[in-house]
């Protein structure tokens, strides 16, 4: 077994994915085409190259379409059971999937059968393949008028009940910095969310202290940029406040030119708690298994390194401790069984 084999076959874990970042090329299509929305490009291989990333713009433009083509409950239902065959497909066991309910919400559509939509596909890819989902549904920063209606409907019974275990921030963080959004991250935290927002991809360490003073963050969307203040580094490291890191991701929207230059190996020598994710998955035509294969074969991080990776993501995930510990000890006996394979 060469080691990309080895990668590939690790039972995997993903904290950082959008779901409207997973909607594949053909799906889309099929999904513009029964919604009547006009796409730049009209077949498969045409929109996959529409989806081969050029520039922050052309990524944002990507996913208005997206969210453009996502009508109905049913929709949703397809988009997430879609994404746990790909879980299936890469053995991603268990995923913490954010999206962004004010991009969804209308005259048409309530955040209500927004989530039955989205949990209907959920329920249908646990049966069918095991693989388990809950939800850290977030603010757009670009909206920030609407944070206080998203943490209502994310604090609501049903939200609960529903797999909501977290209250996210996504969208362009460059001037609109995470004190905008306390307020709504304290009436989240107060109502039991977890606070998870990004911090730390476009902006520096400025955005980073900002979500850990003001939004006392548990855990960090990218936060790779940390690595520009040592006094960060170290807070990082002395209160084990986990980054959430995506490679590719970091090289399309130019974060980092390469992924020599990416920080991820130095990030987790100085003993920062890394985990390793996907982000847009086919905006940036990747995969969690590319992404844990890039950490390895182009960041430099050793197979055990990955494998601690894996394993503290098991730890600071929103699964209850029942759950953290059968996976923990899943994990565990996987790697080993693997390992005896890969004859190292
Ligand atoms: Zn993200």
């Amino acid at each position: 077994m060469s080691l990309v084999d080895y990668i590939r076959a690790m039972p995997k874990i993903e904290l950082h994915v959008h779901l409207e970042g997973t909607v594949q090329p053909g799906t889309l299509l099929e999904l513009a085409d029964r919604n009547n929305i006009p796409l730049p490009v009209s077949d498969v291989s045409q929109l996959q190259n529409w989806y081969t990333f050029r520039d922050f713009d052309h990524f944002i433009e990507i996913y208005i379409q997206i969210c453009a083509c996502l009508k109905t409950p049913d929709d949703f239902t397809r988009i997430t059971y879609e994404y746990g065959g790909m879980m299936a497909h890469q053995n991603i066991r268990y995923a913490e999937v954010t999206w962004t309910p004010a991009s969804h919400v209308n005259e048409h559509l309530s955040f209500q059968d927004l989530l039955a939509g989205i949990n209907a596909g959920r329920d249908q890819a646990e049966r069918e393949w095991g693989v388990r989902m809950r939800w850290i549904p977030d603010i757009a920063r670009n909206f920030p008028d609407t944070a206080g209606l998203v943490v209502r409907w994310l604090t609501s019974p049903e939200a609960r009940a529903g797999g909501v275990v977290a209250l996210g921030l996504g969208g362009a963080e460059i001037g609109r910095p995470p004190e905008l959004f306390e307020d709504a991250f304290r009436e989240a935290r107060l109502k039991g969310l977890h606070s998870n927002p990004h911090a730390g991809e476009t902006v520096g360490p400025p955005s980073v202290w900002g979500a850990i003073r003001a939004l006392s963050a548990e855990r960090l969307g990218h936060g790779v940029r940390s690595i520009e203040d040592p006094a960060l580094i170290k807070y990082l490291a002395d209160y084990q406040i986990p980054l959430e890191v995506n490679p590719t991701s970091n090289l399309c929207l130019r974060v980092y030119p390469s992924y020599a230059e990416h920080p991820l190996r130095w990030l987790v020598e100085a003993g920062v708690c890394v985990t390793i994710n996907s982000d847009d998955p086919a905006l940036f035509n990747t995969t969690l298994a590319d992404e844990y294969v890039h950490a390895v074969q182009d960041c430099g991080l050793t197979v055990e390194q990955l494998e601690q990776t894996v394993l503290d993501a098991i730890q600071v995930s929103y699964a209850p401790d029942d759950e953290k510990v059968e996976m923990h000890h899943t994990f565990c006996e996987e790697f080993a069984r693997l390992r005896d394979q890969h004859g190292s």
